[in-house]
């Protein structure tokens, strides 16, 4: 499947949560009523009363100057508009270095798998650290990646100190002229601050080993975590600056619009988003992309 109809089928529940709900209003004349049921829609697909506010007041004050017509048409350029900040991830540096920080079972393990994956087949050295060193099993789930994306894994015995096995995965990346280090981490939410300490420890580590390093720290948010993705990623971004988020579970949410709320919210620029288990389904946000597809057919 073509890289946008993987991206059209991953949004399918929310386009019929948020674009098939408001298909009914795009027929009326745009008035007060019609625009109070459009945000009632587009918080319930959890855009965020912020933006869900700021969309439907621009296409307000738009409606009083001029009379908007066309609200879909709209609509669409109120959400890219919101979104506009396609960054991704730019290689500043050789090896560059990505930590992947979150909560348990968000994803973390299988969007590196993917980036790897990805990483690869553009032609470059990957050196993944299995710095989950909590379960032996995390341990295992990377190395079963690594080996199928043939990076390197640089791994210590469970229980070690993960900015140990950082460190060296850094240096032996630097050492192997390897291109991209991605440094998993734990997730366990039972021992919050230590977890925190514990990132922070292995941010800090990576920045001993290189100067500068790591270059993005990406939070894995699951899309069909609601509003409680939201809580989660103003937590981490206590303990380090985070860099970018990546979205996933998109494909099993109807409420794709937190890409809007994670955004407005939060200032943070989605990076990635999974829209489904296969391991082409990890894809880089693109804010026009993304509208299209949401619109798609409707
Ligand atoms: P971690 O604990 O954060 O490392 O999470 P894992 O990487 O182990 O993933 C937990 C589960 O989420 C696995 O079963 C993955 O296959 C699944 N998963 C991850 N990303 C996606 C996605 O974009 N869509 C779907 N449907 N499942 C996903
Ligand atoms: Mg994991």
């Amino acid at each position: 499947m073509a890289f946008f109809d993987r991206l059209k089928a991953g949004l399918a529940k929310t386009r019929s949560n948020l674009v098939g709900r408001a298909s009914s209003l795009f027929s009326k004349p745009v008035d007060d009523s019609v625009l109070e049921d459009l945000e009632e829609i587009l918080i319930m697909s959890d855009v965020g009363p912020a933006a869900a506010n700021e969309i439907i007041e621009s296409i307000r004050s738009k409606n009083a100057k001029g009379g908007v017509t066309d609200l879909k048409a709209a609509l669409k350029a109120e959400m890219a508009n919101l979104l506009n900040d396609d960054s991704g991830l730019l290689m500043v540096d050789r090896p560059f270095v990505i930590m992947v920080v979150g909560v348990n079972g968000v994803g973390k393990t299988t969007s590196i798998g993917k980036m790897s994956k990805k990483y690869y087949d553009e032609g470059m050295q990957v050196t993944l650290a299995a710095g989950d060193t909590f379960r032996a099993a995390a341990i295992e789930q990377l190395e079963i990646w690594a080996r199928r994306t043939n990076a390197q894994l640089v791994k210590h015995q469970s229980g070690s100190d993960p900015a140990a096995v950082a460190y060296d995965a850094v240096i032996s990346a630097s050492a192997r002229s390897s291109d991209v280090v991605i440094v998993d981490t734990a997730g366990r939410l039972h021992t919050k601050s230590n977890l925190m300490d514990e990132l922070k420890k292995i941010h800090r580590v990576i920045g001993k080993a290189m100067p500068h390093a790591p270059h993005e720290v990406l939070l894995v948010l699951d899309a069909t975590t609601g509003q409680n993705a939201l809580q989660q990623a103003k937590t981490f971004n206590k303990m380090t600056a985070l860099t970018g988020i990546i979205l996933t579970k998109l494909d099993g949410s109807a409420k794709g619009g937190i890409v809007l709320a994670i955004k407005k919210e939060l200032g943070l620029p989605v990076k990635l988003i999974g829209v489904g288990e296969g391991v082409e389904d990890l894809q880089d946000f693109n804010s026009t992309e993304y509208v299209e597809a949401l619109f798609q057919d409707v």
